[in-house]
């Protein structure tokens, strides 16, 4: 799949609002990230267009409440002949939703990623981002200020960070760049980087190199090397439980390292290894 390739569907939900029942679009096919695709120092995965993002988001065409679509319930009912969410911009949706959150003192975190989003999606669109910046700015200072959650905080300080750089509010930005630790996981040289860039009043937006994008995306899975031996118990290897018996074994070759992306991208069985269990059964 390239990475323009997507697929818009069409879905009937309840809002939990109001109750209605409407059809509402929802992006159910991306390209699978990979390091290669554009990443901004922002963390802002550059869709192609602006409608994919917009799909994060549904508004009731009766009452206007407009959240992450996915916490809209599903109906039976066919998309077909009933009412249909409101055509609107694409990132003036997440506008909707972050004044849902307000009205409904929803969680400050969510209302700044909806923000931000609407920020990455107004770039997407090609439009005028000045006001997105300044509401993603407002809304994550908000959620920062909130003592009450847990999260990597750390990541949202570098990410305020940078928008404050990119806002041309240089001061603010280096002190938010400074509490961004090593607890946010993210490439020293990145925050080193974009804090000179502040100091050197710099706002220009700038893309991750592929090293920076996998560290981000596709952290190394850290597994404990120390095992307690008194907890295992000896388990019969497959050699032990067919050593009288003629069936062919299978080889699965060399364990690989283990890897975040890995798990999350288990990879496709070999044809040829296919084939051996089939001559194994
Ligand atoms: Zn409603």
């Amino acid at each position: 799949m390239s990475q323009y390739e997507f697929v818009i569907n069409t879905m009937s939900v309840s809002c939990p609002e109001c109750n209605e029942v409407f059809a509402t679009q929802t992006s159910f096919r991306l390209p699978e990230m990979t390091t290669s695709l554009p990443v901004e120092s922002d963390l802002h995965r550059v869709l192609p267009y602006g409608i994919i993002r917009s799909c994060l988001v549904t508004i009731c065409p009766s009452c206007q409440y407009a959240w992450w679509t996915n916490t809209f319930s599903r109906h039976f009912s066919l998309p077909i002949g009933i009412k249909q969410a409101p055509e609107i911009d694409s990132a003036r949706k997440f506008a909707h939703a972050v004044l849902t959150g307000r009205k409904n003192n929803f969680h400050t975190l969510d209302r700044a990623i909806l923000a931000l989003n609407g920020y990455w999606c107004a770039k997407e669109s090609h439009q005028e981002t000045s006001k997105w910046l300044i509401l993603s700015i407002q809304e994550l200072s908000a959620a920062l200020a909130d003592s009450s959650w847990e999260g990597n905080r750390a990541r949202y300080h570098y990410l305020l960070g940078e928008l404050l750089r990119l806002n041309r509010q240089f001061e603010e930005a280096i002190q938010e760049f400074k509490l961004a630790d090593s607890t946010s996981n993210l490439p020293e040289d990145l925050i080193i980087n974009q804090k000179t860039l502040a100091q050197n009043k710099n706002s220009d937006p700038l893309l991750l190199s592929n090293e920076q994008v996998k560290t981000i995306f596709f952290p190394a899975l850290v597994i404990p090397r120390l095992m307690p031996q008194e907890l295992l118990e000896p388990i019969k290897t497959n050699e032990q439980v067919t050593e009288n018996s003629n069936s062919e074994m299978v080889d699965f070759g060399p364990i690989q390292s283990s890897t975040y992306s890995a798990a999350l991208f288990p990879p496709k069985k070999s044809t040829a290894l296919q084939s051996k269990v089939k001559a194994t059964v």
